[in-house]
């Protein structure tokens, strides 16, 4: 056969998720919460399901949801989305940036990918022909050599795809971040693609620096969110995208052959539950305390680490344990002592090896505690 994604195999997430199954592991890997959602959010569903939300919704997403989400991102960033012309909802962020990438790249294209990187970006670029242009963030906390972004873009630089908070490092780019970037895409037609599906998920009294807050990044961004993180919902893959009108009308040419629409009953009851907004606004803090349950319960273990400032993920740094690759190391935590981890260096250019590990602590504190106990004894 002749492969589009000759490269291409079974992903880190399933992979390590089946080893732990196998292994009966307790299991940090893929990124998703091993509680349940709020009741009243499932309450919802139930009463969409019976409601009569069973058939097709419009195209672009139901008119309630887009409703809300355009509330939302005015109330947070202070910018305005069209829902008619301006939102669309779309099935999980994978699709949105499968679609994004789809509807703007062209064989030949370039596009800027920072790494490491969520594993979904490169694969779209290559399938539709485009050029990935990697560059490695530096150091244990992954910041980005400016001089090095300005020198990869190129007249054939079609894309960026940026990353905040930052799946897998934990990091988040600040107000002078946004602004670099703005400055040097300034006088370019390239276009941003923004993925702040943890826009939710950020500690410490920081905030979300949303593109949408830079109005000369947001007239050249997509930017995709996700519900599946800020409720608790991943199975359910819903998300959204956002941009201006120009942007968002290709981008729904394609996404209505793509699916045409996305779960119906599902949409109207995460437009009922936007109603309260404390259900997203409180998860920074929910997480927040998640994250320094995990860190406290492995002071004592010879793992170094960065707290994490966003996301619901921690790195843990390994060099003072074994010299084994990160990729062993996480293949024998499972077999030997019954843990799942991600290796950082599948999101690395190069698979370069920093010794980390990437460690979900969307879990409950029973299975945090149980997590700690094997990291403490390693
Ligand atoms: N981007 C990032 C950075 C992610 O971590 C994820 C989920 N793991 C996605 C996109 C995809 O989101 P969804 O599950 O809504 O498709
Ligand atoms: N976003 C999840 C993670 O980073 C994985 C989702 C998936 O398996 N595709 O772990």
């Amino acid at each position: 056969i002749d492969s589009k994604l000759p490269n291409v195999g079974t992903n880190i997430f399933t992979t390590m998720g089946r080893l732990a199954n196998e292994h009966n592991a307790v299991n940090l890997s893929q990124g998703f919460p091993n509680f349940g959602a709020d009741p009243k959010l499932l309450q919802l569903a139930a009463d969409a399901l019976k409601g009569g939300y069973n058939q097709y919704a419009p195209m672009q997403g139901s008119v309630s949801l887009r409703i809300k989400i355009s509330e939302k991102i005015e109330t947070l960033y202070e910018k305005t989305y069209h829902p008619e012309s301006e939102i669309t909802i779309t099935s999980g962020a994978t699709q949105a940036i499968f679609t994004a990438i789809s509807t703007f790249i062209r064989p030949g294209d370039e596009v800027i990918v920072l790494k490491p990187a969520y594993d979904c970006y490169e694969p779209a670029i290559e399938v539709f022909g485009g050029k990935t242009i990697p560059i490695q963030l530096e150091g244990l906390n992954y910041t980005l050599n400016w001089n090095t972004f300005k020198s990869a873009i190129s007249s054939k630089t079609k894309m960026v795809i940026i990353n905040t908070p930052h799946n897998p490092a934990g990091t988040i780019w600040n107000e002078i971040d946004m602004l670099q970037l703005q400055e040097i895409l300034k006088d370019t037609n390239i276009i941003l693609l923004s993925d702040e599906v943890y826009e939710h998920i950020v500690f410490d009294g920081k905030q979300h620096e949303s593109v949408a807050k830079y109005p000369e990044l947001a007239s050249r961004s997509i930017i995709c969110s996700s519900f599946g993180k800020t409720f608790h919902v991943t199975g359910w893959k819903i998300g959204y995208c956002v941009a201006p009108k120009a942007l968002m009308h290709e981008f729904q040419k394609v996404h209505q052959f793509n699916v045409f629409c996305v779960n119906h009953p599902a949409q109207e009851a995460l437009a009922k539950y936007l109603e309260t907004p404390e259900h997203y606004l409180t998860l920074g803090q929910f997480y927040q305390e998640k994250r320094d349950y995990f860190l406290n319960a492995i002071l004592g273990s010879r793992f170094k680490m960065i707290p994490s400032s966003g996301t619901y993920f921690q790195l843990l740094e390994y060099s003072d344990i074994t010299n084994e690759t990160d990729t062993e190391f996480a293949e024998r935590l499972i077999k030997e002592y019954k843990l799942a981890s991600i290796p950082v260096s599948v999101f690395n250019l190069d698979n370069l090896d920093n010794k980390q590990l990437r460690f979900c602590f969307a879990k409950t504190n029973t299975v945090l505690d149980q997590a700690a106990e094997i990291l403490n004894r390693i």
